[in-house]
């Protein structure tokens, strides 16, 4: 039978059903996998000279063993085999553990190479192996491996997969790619990645690996960006004439950046392609009403629309705003769904004809929106705000109420321009960069918690003014009850501070939608001045008159956190305030209150997440689909990732890509693995 990569492992002599079924385990089902089952590190097992190595490093050193080992025994059937290294003109003390076989195949006068780990105060080196063929360079893959096989199994198989397969290995990136950017073939590199001998070896492999990887993640998502767009999409002929004078009896005038994206979205409306597309703006930066505009497009133009949020707080929210907004507007027709509606049978019923009948063409919900029983007659255009909130199957589900409707994402979590690239890679995006005018900067400072009576005199200064103030109680290991205690002391503690002066509320998850409702309500209204909560506040919530955010222990925040729940203030035009309280035991803790404190722009505050905790916290890798890649880093290979994008790019735009000669391996590539694709063609 003729041989190809995609065979199974099994054709591997030495590989029965048993070591078959462990490599499956580990993702490996064909000589491909196994080939680009690379090592997750290196040994360096270089002879080094004595002067060179640091402490406590892993190294090889080479010398003449100076006399007979000698082994002692301790503990229950413990042994320590001891011997002295002459290396050069220096004695390394060599200890081996539990290895007392060793004795008999080391003499004095023998050379040999050790590797171990070496403690520089006593010149000693604890062994872990001898090696009896030391190189002058030499590297060794660490492989990844499991209970059921071991890495030195998985390693000579490798090996063995190379050497009776390496010659039906195919070059993928073309060759014109691959001399501009100095990469080796596509064999070499998975030699290499292997099998290196010197630490530039490994290094060039591995760009050559890291491109190639970057440059298949592009082709899939730039692909089937391509594909979206030669779907059909639907046609949204909007009146233009009726969103102007819409846009002019707003009761502000739209920014610059505003005005921008919404230009951007009806284009998107008017074309018969598919829209796809998120939009970024800061917390504050006026992202509702972009999307009323964007609704209202759609509205005028007689199809119907949806927005999903994430809580229902900020849906009962968007929907009062909504609500208002289009008081005047009688083509519009508001109506809310969240489970709180949907507890009332007939109203439910009432609500879901309506919007079957296509009367109701503004629904505004959470998650039950995307409910089966839940029908439009003409849905044109689906909205998530927060939409790092929901799942990537959630934003499906609503996509799939109607017939291909065009998707607008809303997300104030910023994301750094270097996660962009893959995490939105197949989404259009539009970015809202400027603030309403008059908006003042939010004022931050870090306080310890001794300090915290000094927090309360500020806060009172500003009542006093008639501002109201937010008081955020500290996150407990995720445990509600314990958050829920903690909140109820604040409160307590609170009111009895403030007593026959001001009204203190308490907000927390414990709470029905209808509670929570509620006291939203009285904040909103004013009959509350402080309002003590846990974080169900922070997404969205918008109290203009609130100029006071004050957030316990603080430090046991992240980043993007503490940025959302700050900009629950400073939404009007009063001067709005900031105050952490915390006592940060870690350099992180720390590093994050004088970031807070140094920077009120959120895109410097999440490329400063993604520095201190990385990719998969900031993003929290199932919502985000952030892709898993196997050995480049998006962060820190940021600068080939973006070239990868940019020939990607390059490469698609030229129409007869498919049929040059160069791109031969590359279509091969592109027909076996993403079959998806080969529609296209
Ligand atoms: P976010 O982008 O965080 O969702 P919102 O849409 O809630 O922000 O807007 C924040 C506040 O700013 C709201 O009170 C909104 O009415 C107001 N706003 C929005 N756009 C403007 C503008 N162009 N000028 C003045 N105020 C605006
Ligand atoms: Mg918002």
């Amino acid at each position: 039978m003729a041989r190809a990569l995609t065979d199974s492992p099994a054709v591997l002599k030495g590989v029965g059903p048993k070591k078959l079924q462990a490599l499956n385990k580990l993702g490996i089902n064909t000589i491909e996998d196994l080939l680009t089952y690379y090592p997750f590190r290196y040994e360096d097992l270089t002879v080094k000279q004595l002067s060179d190595v640091a402490d406590g490093e892993k190294v090889v050193l080479k010398g003449v063993i100076a006399a007979p080992p000698v082994v002692s025994h301790f503990g229950r059937a413990k042994t320590r085999l001891n011997f002295g290294l002459l290396v050069e003109n220096d004695l390394v003390k060599v200890t081996f553990f539990n290895q007392g076989y060793l004795a008999k195949r080391l003499s004095t006068g023998q050379e040999v190479a050790v590797y171990g780990k070496y403690d520089q105060r006593r010149q000693s080196l604890t062994g872990m192996k001898v090696m009896y063929q030391a190189k002058d360079e030499d590297l060794a893959g660490v492989y990844r491996a499991s209970k059921e096989i071991t890495a030195k199994t998985i390693k000579d198989l490798v090996s063995l997969a190379y050497a009776n397969y390496h010659d039906l290995i195919f070059d993928i990136v073309p060759d014109s790619l691959r001399q501009k950017f100095r990469l080796e073939t596509r064999s070499q590199m998975i030699h290499d990645m292997h099998f290196p001998v010197t630490l530039a070896q490994g290094k060039a492999a591995r760009r050559s690996a890291i491109f190639e990887e970057f440059f298949k993640f592009q082709l899939r998502i730039q692909l089937l960006k391509q594909k979206h767009r030669k779907e059909n999409g639907i046609i949204i002929k909007y009146d233009n004439d009726k969103l102007r004078q819409f846009i002019k009896q707003l009761p502000f005038e739209l920014t610059g950046a505003q005005k921008r994206v919404v230009n951007e979205i009806c284009r998107d409306l008017h074309r018969p392609e598919h829209m796809n597309r998120l939009l970024q703006g800061d917390v504050g930066s006026g992202k509702t009403v972009v999307a009323a505009l964007a609704m209202y497009a759609a509205i005028t133009a007689g199809y119907q629309t949806v927005l999903m949020a994430p809580t229902e707080i900020l849906a009962q929210q968007h929907a009062q705003k909504l609500a208002q907004l289009f008081e005047t507007i009688s083509e519009v027709n508001v109506a809310l769904l969240t489970s709180s509606v949907t507890r009332n049978q007939k109203a439910k019923q009432t609500l879901l004809d309506n919007l079957a009948s296509g009367e109701i063409n503004l629904l505004i919900g959470t998650h039950a929106v995307i409910q089966d029983n839940v029908n439009f007659k003409k849905l044109g255009l689906v909205v998530t705000d927060e939409q790092h909130r929901f799942g990537v199957g959630q934003r499906q589900a609503l996509r799939q109420k109607g017939d291909f409707p065009d998707a607008l994402a809303m997300t104030a979590t910023p994301i750094p321009r270097t996660l962009a690239i893959t995490t939105y890679g197949e989404m259009d995006v539009s970015i809202i960069d400027e603030l309403p005018k008059g908006r003042q900067t939010i004022k931050t400072n870090w306080l310890r918690q001794k300090q915290f009576t000094q927090a309360l005199d500020f806060m009172e200064q500003q009542l006093q003014n008639g501002s109201q103030a937010y008081v955020i109680s500290p996150l407990i290991a995720e445990s509600e009850m314990l958050d829920l205690q903690n909140a109820t002391e604040i409160y307590e503690k609170l009111k009895a501070h403030y007593a026959g002066r001001y009204e203190v509320g308490l907000l927390h998850g414990q709470l029905t939608s209808e509670q929570k409702d509620e006291v939203m309500d009285h904040f909103k209204a004013g009959e509350l001045d402080i309002l003590v909560s846990t974080t169900v506040i922070e997404v969205g919530v918008d109290v203009p008159n609130a100029t006071v955010m004050v957030i316990l222990d603080a430090d046991r925040f992240g980043l993007a956190q503490l940025h959302q729940l700050r900009g629950r203030v400073g939404r009007g035009s009063k001067q709005s305030y900031c105050l952490l309280v915390a006592d940060p035991k870690s350099e992180y803790g720390i590093e994050r209150m004088k970031t807070m404190v140094e920077t009120t722009d959120g895109f410097v505050i999440a490329q400063k997440d993604l520095e201190l905790r990385g990719p998969g916290d900031v993003l929290g890798k199932k919502q985000s689909g952030l892709p898993d890649f196997k050995i480049g880093d998006p962060v820190s290979d940021f600068n080939i990732l973006q070239v990868a994008q940019l020939e990607v790019a390059k490469l698609l735009t030229d129409e007869k890509f498919r049929y040059r000669q160069e791109n031969a391996g590359l279509m091969r590539y592109l027909n076996q693995e993403l079959t998806y694709f080969t529609s296209f063609d």
